[in-house]
């Protein structure tokens, strides 16, 4: 099998990954990070009565021409509205947040009025009509549709969600996704390291990924890179999971039997080898509703795809619109950088506004995709498109923020 360009590889991907149908509803506080399933429309209207946005005296526009002294007849503080009407000559003492009596259609602010706190005021001012006044609806109204169907759920659409009068939402099941760590040599994070043997990073990181983008992880631990052993995890790790991930034993070596594990499993390869830097190995299988990403095992490797492949697969299963995007940036670089081959490279970089104010990205001298220490102080993957000519530092470069 040829590399098959990232873009093709993931809308390939992406292609064959369904919305999850499955509809939850999550009362507002265990929202945050959750998907939205439906169109939210207001239940009611906000504010649902013209309020004051100051605290002051309720008036009619028509008595301050003269600015003549008036009655005050009452008062209407937030929670407490005043239920008479205001007549010519008369103010109500008001407060902020609170409904505007009838018969007024303006607010003075305290500070413009003599005789404050007093059964008499007088006003220094002359205001129009409205001023200081936050009519009904000035935020929503009843049926308006404010949130949308795809939409991740986070601090600002919740509490719109809370003024709208929904206690629930309904929300998309969370993607299950379990992850499978290949390779002899792997142990636990925290268990002694013997003869040849590697601390198995992979899935916790991979884990955190799959949380921050709302789904749910299952980590189901180390196998070993036997044949058998790797089919009959397959096999335990494609129950009730919409997602498998492997990491490890997806290059070309006898030890990389992952891939037909899968096929083993009844899984059809949709694709195996990227033409991307770090991540070669990368391969995708279908068996019927169960989907599977093969990371390669190098730490930097299965973050990278993570983040390139992984993460759009978890908003396509979310009904994310937009699931492809990287969300891409422009900056400039901080290094030169020699012509790039036929892989689309992913450089792990550090940002900096340079005196000028331009955004910088400036790789770090080694790429290597074992080396974790630098993905972790990264600020952004430097994207060069494969077959780039070299290019020299200041030379304008698409980035993606970590
Ligand atoms: P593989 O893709 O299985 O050929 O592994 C490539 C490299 O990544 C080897 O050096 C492995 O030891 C290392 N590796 C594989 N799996 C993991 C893992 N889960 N955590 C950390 N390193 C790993
Ligand atoms: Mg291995």
């Amino acid at each position: 099998m040829s590399l098959m360009p990232p873009q093709e590889a993931r809308r390939r991907m992406l292609a064959a990954a369904g919305v999850i149908t499955d509809i939850e509803h999550a009362p507002l506080a265990d929202c945050a990070g959750r998907t939205l399933a439906h169109d939210l429309a207001a239940l009611r209207t906000q504010p649902p009565f013209a309020a004051s946005a100051m605290d002051g005296y309720a008036v009619r526009v028509q008595d301050l021409a003269s600015l003549q002294a008036l009655d005050v007849i009452g008062e209407s503080a937030a929670g407490h509205p005043y239920r008479g009407s205001v007549q010519a000559g008369q103010a109500v003492r008001i407060f902020t947040g609170a409904p505007v009596p009838s018969g007024a259609d303006t607010v003075i602010i305290q500070e413009n009025v003599t005789g404050l706190g007093s059964t008499s005021i007088t006003p220094s001012v002359i205001e129009p009509k409205g001023r200081h006044i936050r009519a009904a609806g000035l935020d929503f109204s009843t049926g308006d549709v404010l949130l949308t169907n795809g939409t991740m759920l986070d601090a600002r659409h919740l509490g719109l969600a809370a003024s709208m009068g929904h206690p629930a939402l309904p929300v998309r099941r969370k993607p299950r996704v379990a992850i499978l760590s290949t390779g002899d040599e792997l142990v636990l994070p925290g268990e002694m390291t013997g003869d040849g043997q590697i601390v198995s990073s992979n899935a916790v990181a991979l884990a955190a990924l799959i949380e921050a983008e709302g789904g749910m992880a299952l980590d189901l631990g180390i196998v070993g890179d036997s044949k058998g052993a790797t089919i009959a995890a397959i096999g335990r790790a494609c129950e009730g999971a919409d997602l498998v991930i492997t990491s490890g034993g997806a290059s070309v070596g006898e030890h990389d039997v992952v891939q037909d594990a899968l096929k083993a499993n009844g899984f059809d390869i949709a694709f195996w080898k990227v033409a991307i830097r770090p991540g070669k190995p990368l391969m995708f299988g279908v068996r019927e509703t169960v989907l599977c990403l093969g990371l390669p095992g190098n730490p930097v490797s299965s973050q990278v795809c993570g983040l390139i492949f992984l993460r759009p697969l978890l908003r396509k299963l979310l009904g994310q619109p937009d699931a492809a995007q990287d969300l891409r940036e422009m900056a400039v670089l901080g290094r030169a950088l020699p012509a790039n081959d036929l892989r689309e490279e992913y450089m792990r970089a550090r940002l900096s506004r340079e005196g000028d104010g331009v955004l910088t990205a400036t790789p770090f001298a080694s790429q290597d995709s074992s080396i974790q220490r630098l993905m972790a102080i990264a600020d952004a993957l430097v994207i060069r498109p494969a077959h780039a000519p070299a290019a020299p530092a200041g030379a304008p470069c698409e980035i993606i923020r970590l």
